[in-house]
């Protein structure tokens, strides 16, 4: 039995550049190899069962060397595994792809190329630097910059190109480049050609400079880009200054730390991420069933003698749903039950689930509800809640007569793990934002950066913290976290916004 070999481009840097082939390919797999440059980010679509094997260089040490890799690969295939071997950008563009093929054909193992973005070409593009256009050039070569060390002579004929191509984007070429742009000089290009630099492009560390082929090392060293980048010549570089898209976003280059839970918090990472930011996700409080769900269950049986049932949050409409679900009803369980949803999210989520909301505050409050309802004497109200949520409704209501049920329906408990990225990026001051949804989001991230013994008011006395609205801000305040910014509505696109908005009023 032997498995087969997937040879897949991991594309650029920006994760969303992975193919569909590929992401296919890491589903399947066994048995990851991964290169340096390949961003470890992808692995997450790898099942968590599979092997991941970091095989590049890290700092201090070597990468595999090519005949080791080789044989791993070979064996790992011969075990009867799915194989992926992983490489930055694509893996026939100086990726050594073309050797391990050969390798694996000669051991009769079966394999599959998976084209990716390769760097050239994606790096150029998120600068803004088209490689070909019909005023400035007609063809594009793709250059290694760092000789094989064990070739006799240099292979690449650098004065030839210089006559013969119009955009030459180099690769691997920082260290050499003055020795490049002498022979380029001496083949013919004017000192004076457009050239540019891009540095871990597509990524949120992407930097680019703009200079001529006569002062681009000089330049690169000023302002201190180094490798993996590109560098392209040609006249196609000066449109850099006009296409410039990718690092001229809102938040580009701002780190930016969203505490909610995990399976929460997509939408808002997305966001940040198409303003340029860069996300850490720090999920410090995760859901769970309560420990009893009694109480829910018996709303639940009678679900159709409630006049008013309240969601006050998508967890509770999440979890409620569940219970649901699970004693054998659906949605018209409700039979003439009337619905309030709090906040949009909130409407959304039961609209998914085939319930039209009857009410939705104009403010994502309990408060807003409360004013609301006149006269509630006699009604039955159902508030299926989260443990440690607030009272108000329950309260006012009762005091106004009504006959209210409030089953817990879920808790939410903190997540401790992997603290520590957190904390060592807020001592370094490379935290730029801390973003809070809810009041228990505060909490968890507080009390994770006391344990450490920080102090969350020093620590975070120089990045913006937003909250979703007033009561996360009174919480955060409560908690003695500084509050910079806060929705102006209570959703993740207000959040957004107000960063938006503080960074701009600081550039
Ligand atoms: N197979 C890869 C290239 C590997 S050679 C591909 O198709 O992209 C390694 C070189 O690629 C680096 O020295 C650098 O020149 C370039 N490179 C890779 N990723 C890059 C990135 N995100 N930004 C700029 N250059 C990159």
């Amino acid at each position: 039995m032997s498995g087969c070999v997937y040879l897949v481009g991991a594309g650029p840097g920006d994760p969303k550049l992975l193919t569909l082939r590929a992401k296919e390919c890491l589903e399947h797999a066994d048995i990851v190899f991964y290169d340096a440059l390949a961003n470890p980010a992808v692995l997450r679509w790898a099942p968590e069962t599979a092997e991941r094997i970091f095989v590049g260089k890290r700092s201090g040490d070597h990468a595999v060397p090519q005949d080791d890799m080789n044989v791993l690969l070979v064996k790992a295939a011969q075990s009867g595994k799915t194989v992926v071997r992983l490489k930055g950008g694509d893996p026939f563009v100086f990726g050594r792809g073309g050797e391990e093929a050969e390798e694996l054909r000669q051991a009769g193992i079966a394999f599959e190329i998976v084209p990716g973005v390769t760097s050239p070409v994606a790096a150029t593009a998120y600068a803004g630097i088209p490689l070909t256009h019909r005023d400035y050039a007609s063809s594009v070569a793709f250059v290694t910059g760092h000789e094989d060390p064990t070739k006799p002579a240099m292979s690449v004929r650098w004065r030839n190109l210089a006559q013969s191509v119009d955009t030459i984007a180099i690769l691997m070429g920082v260290g050499n480049l003055p020795g490049i742009v002498a022979e380029l000089v001496a083949g013919g290009k004017s000192p004076d050609t457009p050239a540019a630099a891009v540095q871990w492009g597509t990524t949120p560390k992407q930097r680019a400079v703009v200079a001529t082929l006569g002062t681009l090392a000089d330049e690169m060293v000023r302002v201190e880009i180094g490798s993996p980048a590109i560098i392209v010549i040609g006249g196609v570089a000066q449109l850099r200054e006009r296409l410039a898209w990718f690092d001229a976003r809102p938040l580009f280059g701002r780190r930016v730390v969203v505490t909610r839970a995990r399976d929460q918090a997509s939408s808002l990472v997305e966001l940040l991420t198409e303003r340029g930011a860069e996300v850490i996700e720090f999920p410090t409080i995760r859901t769970e069933a309560p420990e009893s769900y009694a109480e829910l269950d018996d709303a639940i049986a009678s679900l159709e003698t409630f006049d008013w049932i309240v969601f006050a949050s998508a967890n509770g409409v999440e979890h409620f749903w569940a219970r649901l679900v699970s004693a054998g009803k659906d949605a018209r369980a409700f039979g003439s039950a009337r619905v309030v949803a709090i906040g949009p999210a909130t409407q959304a989520s039961l609209a998914a689930r085939g319930i039209v909301a009857d009410f939705v505050p104009a403010q994502s409050r309990s408060e807003a509800v409360l004013a609301e309802f006149d006269s509630v004497r006699g009604l039955r109200m159902l508030l299926p809640r989260a443990e440690e949520g607030r009272d108000v409704l329950r309260a006012g209501w009762t005091e106004a007569g009504a006959n209210v049920v409030a089953p817990t329906a879920y808790r939410t408990v903190p997540v401790t793990s992997d603290a520590d990225e957190v904390r060592a990026l807020l001592e370094a001051r490379e935290i730029d934002a801390v973003t809070f949804t809810s009041g228990s989001t505060v909490e968890h991230f507080s009390a994770a950066i006391r344990a450490s013994g920080f102090e969350p008011s020093y620590w975070l006395a120089d990045v913006c913290v937003a909250t979703i609205g007033p009561i996360t801000t009174t919480a955060a305040q409560r908690l003695g976290v500084p509050v910079t910014v806060e929705a102006s509505s209570a959703n993740v696109e207000a959040v957004v916004e107000a960063l938006v908005a503080h960074f701009a009023a600081r550039r």
